[in-house]
């Protein structure tokens, strides 16, 4: 009973075509067009259609549309299927083309004519859109409509044949010129193209439109819910129109849902390839970026992805999610799982006046305090320490804790140390800080006597290892909208912070590529992949530890 009430609306239209036996198993598929990289976007279909197979024990298909004969891009076809595998959807057998079905497209299309369902048409482009009418006027039908079915099956076959010239002549369904739907006013099912195709190289110089083409992929590999967005709802009479005259048994349905967005983010395949062309972002996985590759590389995780999926629900209306609802999932998923670490990013030195010179105490830590599973570590703590400028201040305003002359402040894992004074350069930048220890307050000790307000992270400064740390904001200038008038982005200056001198716990020896932490109080952390080496990893700031996101009551 609870489960009813959370189903999605494709999911009671799946219920019923169960019931009803319109199908035996549900079969979806992933539709893709090789001409970008996947964003996050098509990982809501991916999602959404593989989640649907598996919860209905049926299939999930990964098909790419390849009718629109350009050039192949394999960097594009395996950047697919990459993501495709990495956000665990499995399709089985093996990746397909639009374009295997070429040969029963032509089939279908010599059908329909020999039904009377098509036509050769000679008009021109501009005839035919003048032909087509409006949203308030009717169309005409073409003086080419009414050739015989004789004529156009030759026709045809001599558009096959290469007898003509690209645009001379078009095949159209002959279906209602007058149709309140412009889709339906002789749509346009076959054109002349003299194109070399990836696939097929030159064995057609006609090619099938993607209204014609798709419902017949689907048709053909048993699709039952062909699950697209909502622009194409339009479409859905033509696609019936299609399965209907071909006489499919069992034709697939056609349901749209309204795509995802995020709000102040460049999503759309066409807004990102300019960012990428332009170079104005360090090509499509740009860890600032939200196609597929780009979340991976900043260390998002496919479960992460998966919550937010399921958070941003199936709907037939457009919305906009929040860009800090993703960045919840994924301080959700990695919270208990990532070790966390204690790294400064702004440093300052920290000297213990009445700490031993030259000794080096190690110091027990856990590795994760909401997870013990994840175990604890030794960190070194010495005389000379580094902690974050921003916790140390001269003149501190009111409810600052942390360390300014005279206060006493708990240095996490280690001991309470009260600040006793500081240096500063020429400019009166402070360079130094001093304070003393108190030995008996060691962590784990169970020293109890008195408490402090403030806690502060910290590290070695001879045991810590100097790393590269980038930090993201929104490329997107939030003030001002993503796009401006021409079309260009309003991009923020301040979208990547590249910090050089960062210190991490020496500790970090086994890491590896795509590795993720909590830097404790800064946020979590992963090391890129691309541009880390063994010996100086990059980390990418994934999402910081401050939330504006509140999950809904
Ligand atoms: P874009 O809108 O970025 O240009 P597209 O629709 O041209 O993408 P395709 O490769 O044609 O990209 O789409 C593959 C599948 O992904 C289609 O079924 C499409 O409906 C779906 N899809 C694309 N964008 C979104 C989105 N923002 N939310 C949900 N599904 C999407
Ligand atoms: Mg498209």
């Amino acid at each position: 009973m609870e489960e009813n009430i959370s189903k999605n609306f494709i999911e009671k239209i799946i219920d019923e075509d169960l019931e009803n036996g319109t199908y035996a198993k549900v079969v979806t598929r992933f539709p893709p067009e090789p001409n970008g990289y996947l964003h996050i976007g098509h990982a809501k279909s991916i999602l959404l259609n593989y989640g649907l197979a598996q919860k209905y024990n049926g299939d999930f298909h990964l098909r790419f549309d390849d009718t629109n004969a350009k050039k192949e891009n394999t960097e594009f076809v395996d950047s697919i299927v990459k993501d495709v595998e990495w956000l665990g959807a499995k399709y089985v057998g093996g990746i397909r083309y639009a374009s295997n079905y070429f040969d029963d497209m032509y089939k279908a299309a010599i059908e329909l004519i020999k039904k009377g369902k098509a036509y050769v048409d000679d008009l021109t482009a501009q005839q035919i859109r003048e032909y087509r009418g409006t949203l308030t006027e009717p169309g005409k039908n073409s003086p080419y409509r009414d050739r015989s079915i004789e004529d156009n099956l030759d026709l045809f076959e001599r558009m096959k044949n290469d007898e003509f010239k690209d645009g001379e002549k078009v095949l159209r369904a002959k279906i209602d010129m007058s149709s309140p739907n412009i889709n339906m006013r002789d749509p346009i099912i076959y054109r002349v193209a003299h194109v070399t195709h990836h696939n097929t190289g030159d064995k057609w110089c006609i090619y099938p439109m993607y209204d014609f083409a798709h419902p017949i992929e689907d048709a053909i590999e048993g699709i039952t819910h062909s699950i697209c967005t909502l622009e194409f709802e339009d479409h859905r009479p033509l696609y019936n129109w299609v399965v209907e005259e071909l006489g499919y048994p069992h034709p697939p349905k056609q349901i749209e849902f309204a795509k995802l967005y995020l709000t102040n983010v460049v999503t759309g395949k066409r807004y990102i390839k300019k960012l990428v062309e332009e170079g104005i972002v360090d090509g499509w996985d740009d860890p600032r970026l939200v196609t597929i590759a780009a979340l991976r590389r900043r260390g998002f995780t496919p479960e992460s992805l998966k919550m937010f999926m399921e958070m941003t629900s199936v709907t037939k209306s457009n919305s906009s999610a929040d860009y800090a609802m993703l960045e919840y999932c994924i301080r959700d998923d990695l919270k208990p799982k990532a070790p966390r670490l204690m790294a400064v990013l702004d440093p300052i030195k920290l000297i213990i006046d009445n700490y031993p010179e030259k000794m080096t105490e190690y110091l027990d830590a856990p590795n994760n305090v909401e997870n013990p599973e994840l175990g604890s570590r030794k960190i070194p703590f010495e005389k000379e320490l580094y902690i974050e400028r921003e916790d140390f201040m001269i003149e501190p305003p009111k409810k600052y804790y942390r360390f300014f002359v005279g206060n006493e402040v708990r240095l996490m894992n280690a001991y309470f140390v009260t600040c006793t004074s500081y240096e500063t350069d020429d400019n009166g930048n402070v360079t130094v800080i001093h304070g003393t220890y108190d030995p008996e307050t060691k962590s784990g000790s169970g020293f109890n006597s008195r408490k402090v307000k403030g806690t502060i992270h910290w590290v070695s400064a001879h045991h810590s290892k100097k790393v590269t740390v980038r930090l993201y904001e929104q490329l997107v200038d939030e003030e001002k909208g993503v796009y401006n008038e021409d079309g260009s982005v309003n991009l923020n200056p301040n979208s990547l912070t590249v910090i050089h001198n960062a210190y991490i716990e020496e500790n970090i020896k086994n890491y590896k590529a795509g590795d993720s932490f909590q830097f404790v109080r800064k946020g979590f952390f992963n090391i890129d992949p691309k541009d880390s080496t063994a010996d100086h990893p990059i980390f990418n700031r994934i999402a910081s530890m401050k939330s504006s996101f509140k999950l809904p009551k």
